[in-house]
């Protein structure tokens, strides 16, 4: 906890599977603030219109979809769940698929702009650890801690086949899946993903996922104090 120290908004970016849902959570628990995991939302989109036969390059469907949605984003002790229609779809959303459907809903402007305000919403009164694509650059520009974390390309494979449980042998094709999204992520016009100057570049290639904890936890503690 921090004592008497401010309660900061601290927003983490960076590409698929580099560690950040990892990092963001254990910095939330250490430091005793709610963690955000932004992405579900837009796995939440991309998975009612899959499951609704939506096109996701459809704007104008994709938005009417999202306005009758009914979600929430709920803290827990192991980080966040999702209801959806007041079901748990927390595991759903963790597929391969509900993230390629989520990266495409996302480069949507009606999209984005829904679920920014309903982010800027749930972390503005601070205490708060936010992680996604443009938490740092168009959620909260101002948040008082900003970090890009990243990974070679082949080490999020490997976390990625770990986390779902898949054979060696899928590595090349969930590598090249990888890379596709971090594409995707990248090019798209409206709040494409990138390490903003004013963000901290934390590369977890070497690192342990404690090491990076205790990299981020200081920075973080120290501001909390100024
Ligand atoms: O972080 P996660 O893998 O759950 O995100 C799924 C997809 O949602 C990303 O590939 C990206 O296209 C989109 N996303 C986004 N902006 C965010 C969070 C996620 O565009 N803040």
């Amino acid at each position: 906890m921090t004592g008497g120290a401010r309660r900061l908004i601290v927003a983490i970016d960076g590409p698929a599977g580099a560690g950040k849902s990892t990092l963001a959570r254990a910095l939330a628990r250490a430091l005793g603030y709610t963690y955000v995991d932004s992405g579900a939302m837009y796995r939440v989109v991309g998975l009612a219109a899959r499951a609704r036969g939506i096109d996701p390059a459809d704007g104008a469907a994709v938005a009417e979809l999202l306005d009758g949605l009914d979600f929430a984003l709920r803290p827990a002790p192991e980080g966040q769940r999702v209801l959806l229609d007041g079901r748990d779809v927390t595991d759903e959303l963790r597929t391969p698929a509900a993230g390629e459907w989520a990266s495409r809903v996302a480069a949507l402007p009606e999209v984005r702009q829904r679920l920014v305000e309903r982010q800027r919403r749930l972390g503005e009164a601070g205490g708060v650890v936010m992680d996604g694509r443009d938490i740092g650059t168009v959620v909260f520009p101002g948040a008082d801690c900003k970090f890009y974390v990243t990974a070679s390309a082949a080490e999020r494979a490997r976390r990625r086949a770990r986390e779902i449980g898949a054979p060696a042998s899928d590595l090349p094709e969930i590598q090249r899946d990888i890379e596709a999204r971090d594409r995707r992520d990248s090019e798209r016009v409206h709040a494409p993903l990138r390490a903003a100057a004013d963000m901290e570049t934390i590369d977890t290639t070497g690192l342990t996922a404690d090491e990076a904890v205790g990299r981020v936890l200081a920075r973080v503690t120290e501001r909390a104090k100024a």
